[in-house]
């Protein structure tokens, strides 16, 4: 494991922007070449699948819910690429796996949120940015003006919590201008 090249990629965006999308189009590249790897996601996103990971059109592979991103470094030992899904929900212990990962020669691949439905640096992705080898930032499309989005509105403000679990009819993306109607920025 110590000869390959580890690398660290984040994909952000806000929610409906494609980021599970591009982490299964990722990992399924590197399923077709035969490279091991490992999914995973945090033990309380079960919104679909217990164990997999389901991108909103559909398609499907299998992840394995942890509890926290430690408990990641002891299921990773044979994968050379590794996938961390909605890592917005680990804390930043997450860092520390990521870097430790990629030190030892492995692709590590985190999609998750940047900012919460305040607009506001949605840890740990943030810090996970800062020590990233390549980014993407996604747009979703906002569903007022049609421009290209980068914020999570949340129509249900029922919760006062940072946590954000993705049901469809809670949020919606708009763009900076739309957003700001709503949101003190
Ligand atoms: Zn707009």
């Amino acid at each position: 494991m110590a000869k390959k090249k580890g690398s660290i990629e984040v994909i952000t965006g806000p929610m409906f922007s494609g980021k599970t999308e591009e982490l299964i189009r990722r990992v399924a590249r590197a399923e077709i070449a035969k490279i091991p790897y490992a999914l995973f996601k945090p033990m309380f996103d079960t919104r679909y699948s217990e164990n997999e990971i389901v991108s909103h059109d559909n398609k499907i592979l299998s992840a394995k819910p942890v509890m926290n991103a430690k408990e990641i470094l002891g299921f990773s030992i044979d994968a050379d690429i590794i996938g961390i899904d909605e890592a917005q929900f680990f804390n930043q212990e997450l860092i520390d796996t990521c870097v430790k990962l990629a030190n030892g020669g492995v692709r590590v691949i985190v999609a998750g949120l940047d900012m919460d439905y305040l607009s506001k640096p949605f840890q740990p992705i943030p810090n996970i940015i800062g020590v990233a080898d390549q980014v993407t930032k996604l747009k979703a499309i906002c569903v007022e003006c049609g421009e290209d989005a980068g914020f999570t509105h949340r129509i249900n403000k029922k919760e006062e919590k940072q946590l954000m679990l993705g049901e469809k009819n809670s949020y919606e993306p708009l763009c900076r201008t739309c957003f700001g109607k709503y949101v003190k920025m």
